[in-house]
């Protein structure tokens, strides 16, 4: 048994505010939102990560962000800009793929957190990353 959220949002067992949909994805009202019309986007197969996703999904998924939802949330939100972000198994509280669309407003507050005390000096991280 599938016990994922969003399979079930896909396959209608579960009510969702649909904005777009085709035969790969589908874009739908977040429901506990950060801003006005903050979206999700999800592929129809259940796939967990990044790791999973395959280019064209995402190619697909960003050509739809380009010439459809982002002009819509324009024109009705009249939001100022937009944010894309996505978590992967770390903070993702839901299993299966998911690209956040926030729309960006003058004032929302919207703020990612994070903890300076940990923050080790940006030379040594690089030197960590670029080491063969
Ligand atoms: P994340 O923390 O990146 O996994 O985000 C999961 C998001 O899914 C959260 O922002 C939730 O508000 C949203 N969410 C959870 N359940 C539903 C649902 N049934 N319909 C719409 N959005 C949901
Ligand atoms: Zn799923």
């Amino acid at each position: 048994m599938n016990d994922c959220i969003f399979c079930k949002i896909i396959n209608k067992e579960l009510p969702s505010y649909t904005i777009y949909e085709d035969d790969i994805l589908k874009v739908f009202m977040n429901i506990n939102p950060s801003t006005n019309g903050h979206l999700l986007l999800i592929p129809k197969k259940h796939l967990v990560t990044i790791l999973d996703i395959d280019k064209d999904f995402l190619a697909h998924a960003l050509d739809v962000i380009q010439t459809k939802i982002y002009p819509l949330l324009k024109e009705k939100l009249h939001c100022e800009g937009l944010t894309l972000s996505q978590n992967n198994f770390y903070g993702q509280e839901v299993k299966h793929f998911h690209l956040h669309l926030t729309p960006r407003y003058k004032d929302d507050m919207v703020d990612y957190q994070y903890n300076e005390e940990v923050l080790k000096n940006v030379e040594d991280v690089y030197k960590v990353l670029v080491d063969d």
